[in-house]
């Protein structure tokens, strides 16, 4: 039905184009009025389009999801339609994707530091590939020598990116090989090389450098007549469209395509997207509940924020694109602030809107990764639901498509 409206506006232009809003604003009031407030609308198509966008970006590197940013039995239901692999971090996420019914062949544990209980639950399930980066963990991997496979995790500092996963995890180039032997000696096998250059990066210089201190490492494991790592996994980090651009994704990619191709020919190559297939799949929309004029601006009080859906403006650091749904009048700058008692919970301090009233209904876009996934119910503010549409492709539904 209404096949105009499958037409995707990038999140930036929506404010700007009135005319298609009204129609997609009609169908996010009808979608609250049905589902209630606060409201999170997940869009498999988006994830489809993500999915298929880096992929085609990413020829032939196997692309596992990282179910961390949104673990949304959806997602994994329309990614395993797309042919998709999956990275896992927790048994929770092990869960999903046994639920799911998901291969575990199609499967690796990326967490660094995992508990022997961690381990077994993995390998009970069927995945047998997991992430070390330092000797104590090797030697938890002893008693599992004969059927885990391991990736050696560097770390490639990033203090660009707005969060440098390799503060935290990762061994530095300089213990990659002394580590490499320590698990020959033991008899475990590693079989390649991984690293996270830090989400959201904004420019693919470090994934670049990673893969080319891979590349060397790869070639002094063989001069040493260690066995062959035959995986190089490039982790996430991949960037998408908040308040400000990023690259395009093609364009991103480029240049570590071009890195890529200097490994050595039957590498297998993976990476462990996460935001960039979950990011522009969640729309949340909140209701005002109430305002106040304060210091000669509005505030507006929603039924969700940084407690909620929202708290990837704390925990992640990102600025989403945010509108009323109502977006005619005189705007002027205004507080748009959560439901709970504390002051901390403020979305945005400085934003144009038009005057809201009582029942006003507020969109954040761009809201699938890191928001309801770290999302509490701090003071006994329920998380927003989230609705699925889309999930079957081309499927028939009167509520459908918003633009992400
Ligand atoms: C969080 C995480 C990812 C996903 O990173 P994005 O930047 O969201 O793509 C991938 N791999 C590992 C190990 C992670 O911890």
């Amino acid at each position: 039905m209404a096949p105009e409206f499958l037409e995707i506006v990038p999140a930036k232009k929506v404010a700007t184009e009135q005319k298609h809003n009204l129609a997609e604003a009609e169908r996010i009031r009808r979608m609250v009025a049905l589902h209630g407030s606060p409201l999170l609308i997940l869009d498999c198509d988006a994830v489809r389009r993500q999915y298929r966008a880096l992929q085609r970006a990413l020829p032939g590197v196997d692309l596992h999801y990282a179910i961390k940013p949104l673990p949304n039995a959806a997602v994994v239901a329309t990614l395993r339609e797309e042919g998709a692999f999956f990275d896992l971090a927790t048994n929770g996420e092990v869960d999903l994707v046994s639920e799911a019914g998901i291969e575990p062949s199609r499967t690796i544990h990326t967490h660094p530091i995992k508990r022997d209980s961690d381990i077994r639950y993995a390998m009970e399930y069927g995945c047998n590939t997991f992430v070390l980066d330092n000797p104590d963990e090797l030697k938890k991997f002893i008693p599992y020598a004969r059927k885990a496979k391991l990736l050696l995790r560097l770390s490639f500092r990033s203090p660009d990116a707005k969060v440098d996963l390799s503060k935290k995890f990762g061994c530095s180039q300089e213990a990659a090989l002394p580590l490499l032997k320590q698990a020959a000696e033991y008899g475990i096998r590693v079989v390649g090389l991984s690293f996270h250059v830090g989400s959201q990066a904004l420019d693919p210089a470090k994934h670049v450098e990673a893969i080319t201190a891979c590349a060397t490492i790869v070639q002094q494991a063989r001069e040493q007549g260690l066995p062959k790592l035959e995986i190089v996994d490039i982790g996430g980090g991949f960037p998408v469209d908040y308040v400000d651009d990023v690259q395009p994704i093609n364009t991103f990619c480029a240049p570590i395509r071009a890195a890529l191709a200097t490994l050595p020919a039957g590498t297998r190559l993976i990476a462990e997207p996460g935001r960039f297939i979950a990011a522009p799949a969640m729309t949340a929309v909140a209701t005002v509940m109430g305002k106040s004029m304060r210091d000669g601006r509005w505030w507006y009080y929603m039924d969700d924020g940084v407690y909620g859906s929202y708290s990837g403006r704390i925990f992640d650091h990102a600025q989403y694109p945010i509108d009323s749904l109502d977006f005619f009048g005189e705007r002027s700058p205004s507080v748009l602030a959560g439901p709970t008692c504390d002051s901390i919970d403020v979305i945005e301090d400085n934003i144009m809107l038009p005057e809201l009233e009582c029942g006003a209904l507020i969109v954040g876009r761009m809201m699938g990764a890191y928001t309801s996934a770290t999302a509490t119910e701090f003071n006994f503010f329920k998380k927003a639901d989230i609705v699925v549409i889309n999930e079957r492709v081309g499927e028939d539904c009167d509520v459908l498509p918003l633009m992400a």
